[in-house]
């Protein structure tokens, strides 16, 4: 009854949403803000009788506002149900056991490995250096060990840190340019330093973006990935292979909406980015080791305690964050950056705690 593809499946993991009783939830780098206002009066005035008929399948005035907001066309990019989905049609569509191995960082978002099973492709894990930062030269590989492509989140996710442009450039200088380089951006608004002007000179580097963290939007399901026409033709083919229609109408438009709302954009961000650098040092003064973060959550530990008992005794408290149990990182857990009042009642707890 099954295929023998789903049985070798082992699926990723979301973090919890749980529903047992209400939490502090610090745990999937969701934003305590609501979105943009000018969303709640678009769909006050929403003629529902639209609803009737299939979206654009090509969202072709959503993709036209982004290339305004990032200075490209509409042919430079691509939109999906989420950054998941279109991390997805990447993997189907630029990564080839056949040229070699893909590369990605040895701590990374764990669903890389999860695609790499789904479509079958063998990868490996690039060791990082001593205090976690991407290393370039080893992202690279070598001649004897040829790779089908790199992908790592800018910053990188589960660490917060993030890699310079100037390295980044690096990179792409010194990789195959008939080999697809993956920048995860879907923390870059916190602080790191966007690839995109890179777009330009690299017609192998592909940009991938969310509206989930820093737009607020992560019921919504919306991603984007940028890059060059060939690259986004390549997206496109592989999702009408698919389903013409993974984008619906009320999320193009509530997309458009919130990449508009620019002065809500700013406020959020600098308040999170005020808030992360309150909290760090806060957590340093409690003797936590925290490491410098570019993203909208922290990774950090006590010394002398693991994740997963920093984690079970928060959640008794009813706060939720994640730990991973991975050599390595084990003793460290992923805390999201909420409100300052959030972060308060976390830094109360923490203090008695441990
Ligand atoms: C959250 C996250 C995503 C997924 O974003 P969605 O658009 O909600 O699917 C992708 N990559 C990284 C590194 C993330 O942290």
């Amino acid at each position: 009854m099954l295929s023998r593809r789903l049985m070798s499946l082992t699926p990723y993991v979301p973090g919890e949403q749980p529903r047992d009783r209400s939490y502090l939830k610090l745990n999937t780098n969701e934003s305590p803000y609501p979105p943009s206002p000018r969303i709640e009066a678009f769909l006050r005035s929403y003629d529902i009788s639209l609803l009737r008929l299939y979206p654009d399948p090509w969202s072709l005035s959503l993709r036209q506002t982004m290339a305004k907001k990032y200075g490209l066309t509409e042919d430079h990019i691509f939109v999906g149900n989420g950054s998941d989905e279109i991390l997805s049609f990447v993997w189907y569509a630029f990564f080839d056991g056949q040229y070699g191995r893909l590369l990605f960082p040895q701590y990374t978002y764990s669903f890389y490995p999860v695609y790499c099973d789904y479509y079958d492709i063998s990868y490996r894990r690039i060791p990082v250096n001593p205090d976690f930062s991407l290393n370039v030269d080893a992202l690279i590989g070598n001649e004897g060990d040829p790779s089908c492509g790199i992908v790592f989140p800018n910053p990188n996710a589960p660490t917060g840190i993030a890699l310079p442009l100037d390295k980044i450039r690096d990179l792409l200088e010194r990789y195959p340019q008939d080999r697809v380089v993956v920048i995860d951006e879907a923390y870059i608004d916190f602080g790191g330093e966007s690839a995109v002007g890179l777009i330009s000179s690299h017609e192998n580097l592909l940009i991938v973006r969310t509206c989930s963290k820093s737009f607020s939007l992560a019921g919504l399901r919306l991603g984007y990935a940028m890059g060059s026409p060939g690259l986004i033709r390549a997206l496109f083919i592989t999702k009408d292979s698919f389903n013409s229609y993974t984008v619906g109408r009320l999320t193009q438009a509530i997309g458009e909406i919130a990449l508009e709302d620019e002065d809500w954009f700013a406020d959020k961000i600098a308040r999170i980015i005020e808030v992360r650098t309150f909290f760090s040092a806060a957590l340093e003064e409690q003797n936590w080791q925290v490491l410098p973060s570019k993203a909208n959550f922290v990774f950090a530990r006590k010394p002398g305690e693991t994740g997963q008992r920093v984690y079970e005794r928060l959640k008794e408290r009813g706060i939720l964050v994640r730990y991973f149990n991975v050599e390595g990182i084990r003793d460290f857990v992923r805390i999201t950056i909420g409100t300052r009042e959030d972060m308060n009642r976390l830094l109360e707890e923490t203090k008695s705690l441990f």
